[in-house]
């Protein structure tokens, strides 16, 4: 699928998301917390991987927050062109990283299998999985190596009809927005015979 196709959507998304005021995006967040917390496999994880949200992603610290002293709280640090997932005991585990955005301090390094949930950030998803990033590959190169529930997380404005998907992009089990939790289902299809 073309890269050029992605990028445009790349772009757009962007700035649709870019657009939110602080405050809008601390109430749409606060939403989307609830819809999470709400949600059946949250409350049956025992330990869940989060994201440390920065500029205009859902914001995470308030999940990360409430969570801490009742989950175990993985996050992922960049290490070249991999993530590698670290737990951390509170918000002090955490110090700026690749690009700025904050990372876990590397003391207790655990492994992705031992996550029960897994939160995804994205520019833009697609109701049937389809998940757009910022283009360098770091979660579908992560979530191959787990079979447990992915979560995308965004606004609903970055809900989009079709998002350009190849083989190695990585499906959401649900999304979340403000508005609703939506159970990704695999489009499947089938084959016209042709008339002979
Ligand atoms: P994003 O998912 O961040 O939007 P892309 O889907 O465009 O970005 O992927 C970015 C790059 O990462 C692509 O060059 C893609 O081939 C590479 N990539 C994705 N998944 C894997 C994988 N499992 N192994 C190796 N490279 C991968
Ligand atoms: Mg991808």
């Amino acid at each position: 699928m073309s890269s050029y196709e992605k990028s445009l959507l790349r772009k757009r998304l962007l700035e649709i998301r870019s657009s939110l005021k602080e405050a809008e995006k601390d109430s749409l967040s606060e939403k989307i917390k609830q819809n999470l917390f709400g949600l059946t496999e949250f409350k049956s994880a025992s330990s869940i991987l989060f994201y440390a949200s920065f500029t205009s992603e859902v914001e995470t610290f308030s999940m990360l927050k409430e969570t801490l002293d009742k989950k175990r709280c993985f996050l992922p640090k960049v290490f070249k062109d991999e993530l590698k997932i670290f737990e951390i005991q509170s918000l002090s585990d955490l110090n700026p990283g690749y690009c700025g955005i904050l990372e876990p301090v590397t003391k207790r390094e655990v492994g992705l299998e031992e996550a029960d949930l897994i939160i995804v950030p994205g520019l833009a998803f697609s109701r049937d999985g389809g998940r757009l990033g910022y283009g360098k590959g770091f979660y579908d190169r992560l979530l191959t190596k787990t079979s447990s529930m992915k979560v995308g997380l965004c606004f609903s404005c970055q809900l989009t009809d079709k998002i350009p998907m190849n083989q190695q992009d990585q499906k959401m089990d649900r999304i979340i927005t403000e508005d609703e939790i939506i159970y990704c289902t695999i489009q499947s299809y089938r084959e016209v015979p042709i008339d002979k």
